[in-house]
């Protein structure tokens, strides 16, 4: 039987033009292809190592089917206080954080629809008091259905992190993982191979319990950054029953330095992209001729009628997939076309609601790029642009 549950809590809608992200520098998930791999203990030991080196650090558990990070952050019994029509988030270890387990008044299982928990998440994001964070690491649900594709593109995450085991039965759906987030052109900042072996306290030989191809191995294979092991160690299991993240205290068992290491890498791996082209504009808008005018911070700028826009749409209604070929009748475009509409999606394309209606169109940023260069190109050559008086 299907249960769905709804929460009062929630409900509040959020105040005009405020977002509970606007502050927040980094948006980091941290996915996995299914449950039990250890994406609760890496989210929340990460949190928390990067909050002990002086980073401002927020922790969104967005796991419905099974919120653990209460239990691994001692917060179990902690209500949520809504202030100013804004949940304020719960502080523990130097985190901020909230779970969706904080909504969910009894230990029932619950089956959430799709949409609603999407919705509910999204709302989470957004009216929670977040303030100015460095990072804000969101511990997905496992899988690759509904609830990550949406956030995955609403979400504007910097990046994805994929937990895996190293046996090839994991490697195989942490793939499937990897695919959903390169789709939606969400950078995948590494790949991080959990319980990578156990590590014998008396005599420190490495037993390896998994056996498979190893993280590392996909990574190589994928052509993505490897971030790192964490070895399947008895303390990782204490502390989070305990509710104290290993990170939280002394580093001396080998679990703690290796989480240590990890926020090392991200970090190192977050200024390796930052130096890559910029994708996000550093502004547009529509100028009062109705035009997009989008800019990059490397000095990348376009201006773009909505007839441009409208001629060169790129879904599958405008394009054939197969060939590449424009099935549009641009003939059929109104010259006076309009923008009516433009909204972001993702940190990687915007999308235009035209006059005509036609909406359905994601103008990636790589794109947008190319168009504004082959603009500039075709101005150079016709000579300084003539305006009509
Ligand atoms: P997920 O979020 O992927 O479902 P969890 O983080 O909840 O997985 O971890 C599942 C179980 O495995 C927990 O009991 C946790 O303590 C344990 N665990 C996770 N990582 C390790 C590790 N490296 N060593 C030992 N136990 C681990």
């Amino acid at each position: 039987m299907e249960i769905f549950k709804d929460s009062k809590q929630a409900q509040i809608e959020p105040e005009a033009g405020v977002s509970g992200l606007d502050a927040v520098k980094q948006v980091i998930a941290v996915a996995s292809g299914k449950g039990g791999v250890g994406k609760s203990t890496v989210s929340t030991n990460l949190a928390v190592a990067l909050a002990a080196e002086g980073a401002k650090v927020g922790l969104l558990d967005a796991d419905i089917y099974g919120p653990s990070q209460p239990g691994m952050l001692g917060a179990q019994r902690t209500q949520l206080h809504i202030v100013n029509e804004r949940l304020q988030p719960i502080s523990k270890y130097d985190v901020k954080f909230v779970s969706m387990g904080s909504l969910i008044a009894d230990d029932g299982p619950v089956v959430w629809r799709a949409p609603m928990a999407t919705k509910m998440i999204m709302q989470f994001l957004n009216l929670v008091n977040w303030g100015e964070l460095d990072y804000l690491i969101i511990d997905l649900p496992p899988g690759t259905g509904d609830v990550q594709l949406t956030l995955a593109q609403q979400a504007s995450l910097t990046g994805a992190i994929i937990v895996t085991t190293p046996q090839n039965v994991a490697l195989g759906v942490a793939k499937k993982g990897l695919r959903m987030f390169q789709q939606v052109n969400v950078p995948i900042l590494g790949i991080v191979e959990n319980m990578s072996g156990f590590t014998c306290s008396h005599c420190g030989e490495v037993t390896q319990i998994f056996l498979g191809g190893g993280g590392k191995e996909l990574a190589e294979e994928t052509e993505l950054p490897y971030l790192g092991a964490i070895p399947l160690d008895p303390s990782i299991v204490e502390s989070g029953e305990s509710g104290h993240p290993l990170t939280s205290g002394k580093a001396e068992s080998v679990g703690a330095k290796a989480f240590i290491a990890l926020a090392a890498a991200l970090k190192e791996r977050l200024k390796e992209q930052a130096k890559s082209e910029p994708l996000e504009p550093s502004s547009y808008g529509l100028n009062d001729k109705g035009d997009l005018e989008i800019s990059w911070s490397d000095g990348v700028a376009g201006r773009f009628t909505a007839y441009d826009l409208r001629v060169n749409c790129p879904c599958a209604a405008c394009i054939d997939e197969d060939s590449g070929r424009r099935v549009l009748d641009v003939k059929k475009v109104p010259l006076d076309i309009k923008i009516n509409r433009h909204d972001k999606v993702g940190r990687y394309a915007l999308v235009f609601e035209f006059s005509d209606h036609h909406d359905t169109g994601i103008y990636r940023y790589d794109r947008l790029r190319e168009m504004a260069a082959a603009q500039k190109e075709k101005q150079a050559q016709s000579g300084p642009e003539s305006f009509e008086v």
